[in-house]
């Protein structure tokens, strides 16, 4: 059997960010980051304003989270429910539904095996889909049909959509990114997904804030799948 492929996150492109974090601060004000976490990033490169804006959650409002959801390659009406049932899943824990609606939908899924950049599984995260222009996905099934098995829609329809309501990936916890050889990981996400060292750095090896977070206080390797690859991790 072919190697699962890992889910790619997806960031905003930088000329977004600033505008980005505002809308998320204005959909929920607990989205922004502690002053210490501020105090701690404000070093390094880009500008101030930019180094805030990467540190704002993108957490929605706590009220719930209701979103339509249209697919952009019309695929048959059976895909589109079973699709969107495995989003659902989430509203047994949550208050979060997704709608089918084809007028402006605010979730948008394509399926797309190329170009590169496009292809995979992937969502930007919580509130960024704000910015993503209406003509483009906000997430990526690639070539997901009927004959897909259920256990691929337990695993990637219900991770990904987890990024839409603004979970970031719980590998970047740092007890977990702690156990990833970074060697390793920037040679195999290298040649897997051709991101730059980097790249690499920032997507898999730079832990979130431990302070940022609201789950458990300790990491859970088997949660909404890491995805980190066994040729990643240290060897004890
Ligand atoms: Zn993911």
């Amino acid at each position: 059997m072919s190697d699962p492929i890992v889910c790619t996150p997806k960031s905003l492109p930088r000329d977004k960010w600033v505008d980005a974090a505002r809308k998320a601060l204005e959909i929920n004000p607990a989205n922004q980051p502690p002053t210490a976490v501020i105090a701690r990033g404000l070093g390094g490169p880009g500008s101030q304003l930019e180094r805030i804006a990467v540190m704002v959650a993108k957490r929605w409002h706590t009220a719930g989270v209701h979103l339509t959801v249209g697919f952009l390659d019309n695929p048959p009406a059976d895909l589109r429910a079973r699709i969107i049932a495995h989003m659902n899943a989430w509203a047994k824990t949550a208050n979060v539904q997704f709608t089918e609606t084809k007028t402006d939908p605010q979730v948008r899924i394509a399926r797309a095996s190329s170009p590169p950049e496009v292809a995979g599984y992937w969502s930007y995260l919580g509130t960024d889909i704000l910015s993503i222009p209406k003509n483009e996905p906000t997430m990526n099934l690639e070539a997901f049909t009927m004959h897909t098995p259920e256990s691929e829609f337990h695993r990637v329809v219900r991770h990904e959509t987890g990024h839409t309501l603004g979970f970031p990936h719980e590998h970047m916890r740092r007890e977990l990114v702690q156990k990833i050889d970074p060697d390793k990981a920037i040679a195999f996400f290298g040649t897997t997904q051709g991101w730059t060292p980097e790249e690499v750095r920032q997507q898999v090896l730079t832990p979130l804030e431990e302070s940022s977070l609201l789950g458990t206080t300790h990491a859970d390797a088997h949660s909404i799948n890491p995805f980190i690859p066994r040729a990643c991790i240290s060897s004890c």
